[in-house]
């Protein structure tokens, strides 16, 4: 069975389904192919299955690329306030968690309920279980599937990364990518728990569930937030955050007391300066099995000035070096992708193959955690649904 249509989209996630109803309010026939058994998957389990559907505070900044301006044009056109106003259009329950963070009240659901909704107004054809096993170009693409074939001018890739292989992430958006030779910055897995070395994991994984503020910092990014110790690493949302910056061999170091002076206390000369004393000052800082393990392997070799500070500094600049990330299993997403150089920022069409576009985590933006990645999904997909 051979089907035309004026745009067609692959991949019914969160980019996908924007791109969609975008390109279908303006009157284009529009078709969605997914090859999982519904849509939007990873709008379910996301954030925590309520959604972080967007960020308040969104920024270019909060967006990593090899290009970091690529995203300002469709974040400008496409700001978090428009997705706001379609959720409030749906009657759907938000709030503010922390930090600009928007989650639904009730359930993911909603997101996903009122993306299908806008696509049945819009009149988008979706197509389940649809796997591609060929896409070729001659005057317009034609896109094979098991038992049918698509015909179209203008084809969306929208089959994101590489992240939670078991609900259906594919590499298939950079395959096509080379086999139309656009050149991929190498993906990796990014907003994903860190490894400790063997030694490292010897000294804290039996503090696994322990967690506190830090400012975790690498390759000229930081972030303060809270981390959390696991039995194999370390993870939590400073973790994650710095965790998208972080490519084997770069170390990456935490500040266990951002902020605090540990040792103030000891300027007083009545203060005695004994083990005593310095764990109950730690105490007050950390949660106390890390202050007290803290202390274990970092005993100052003495208590003079000089000695302190060491031991101040060390709090400040705990230097780790990862044995690896927990990897695509257990990334919230992938970053690097689809090379910004081959995409128009408006639009984001391919320069080298006109009709072609890419949009969502497939290309090389990934947001920081809190939003930002679907941010960049609902932008990217109206960028290139409101040019189709
Ligand atoms: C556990 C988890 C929680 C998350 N929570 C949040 C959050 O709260 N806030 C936030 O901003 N971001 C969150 N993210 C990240 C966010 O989900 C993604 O960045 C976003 O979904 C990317 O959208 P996309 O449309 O580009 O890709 P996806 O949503 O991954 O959609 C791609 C679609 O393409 C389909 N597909 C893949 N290959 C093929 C193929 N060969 N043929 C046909 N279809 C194909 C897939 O089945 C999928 O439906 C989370 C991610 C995970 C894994």
């Amino acid at each position: 069975m051979i089907h035309s249509f004026d745009a067609l989209i692959l991949g019914g996630g969160a980019a996908g389904l924007m791109c969609a109803i975008e390109a279908g309010k303006r009157g284009r026939r529009v078709a969605v192919l997914e090859h999982a058994d519904r849509l939007g998957k990873k709008i379910l389990i996301s954030g925590g299955g309520r959604c972080n559907f967007a960020n308040l505070h969104c920024q270019p900044e909060n967006f990593l690329s090899a290009n970091p301006h690529f995203a300002k044009s469709a974040l400008a056109r496409y700001p978090p306030a428009e997705f706001i106003a379609l959720v409030e259009k749906h009657g759907i329950p938000y709030h503010e968690k922390t930090l600009g963070q928007l989650f639904c009240d009730r359930s993911a659901r909603d997101i996903l309920g009122m993306l299908e909704a806008e696509c049945q107004s819009a009149e988008v054809s979706i197509f389940l279980n649809t796997r591609i096993h060929q896409v070729e170009r001659a005057t317009e693409f034609v896109v094979h599937a098991a038992d049918a074939e698509f015909r179209t001018p203008a084809l969306v890739v929208a089959t994101g990364g590489l992240s939670i292989p078991k609900i259906g992430a594919s590499p298939f958006g950079y395959d096509l990518a080379r086999q139309f030779n656009i050149a991929i910055r190498e993906p990796w897995p990014a907003l994903v728990p860190l490894l400790l070395s063997t030694e490292d994991r010897s000294h804290y994984s039996d503090l696994a569930g322990v967690s506190t503020e830090v400012i975790a910092s690498c390759a000229s990014q930081h972030f303060r937030e809270k981390m959390l110790i696991t039995h194999r690493g370390l993870s939590g949302p400073a973790i994650l955050q710095i965790s998208s910056c972080w490519k084997n061999p770069h170390r990456v170091m935490i500040d266990l007391a951002p902020g605090i002076e540990v040792t103030a206390r000891f300027r007083d000369v009545k203060i005695p300066r004994n083990l005593t004393t310095l764990r109950s000052e730690l105490r007050k800082f950390l949660p106390q099995r890390l202050a007290d393990r803290w202390l274990d392997l970092h005993t100052p070799a003495s208590w003079t000035n000089h000695a302190l500070a060491d031991f101040e500094n060390q709090i400040h600049t705990w230097s780790i070096s990862p044995a690896g990330t927990e990897g695509y299993e257990k990334a919230e997403v992938t970053a690097g992708g689809v090379d910004t150089d081959e995409l128009s920022a408006k639009t984001m069409e391919s320069r080298r193959v006109p009709g072609l576009f890419f949009i969502g985590e497939v290309v090389d933006v990934t947001g920081h955690l809190g939003g930002f990645n679907f941010q960049w999904a609902w932008s990217s997909g109206a960028a290139a649904g409101r040019a189709l």
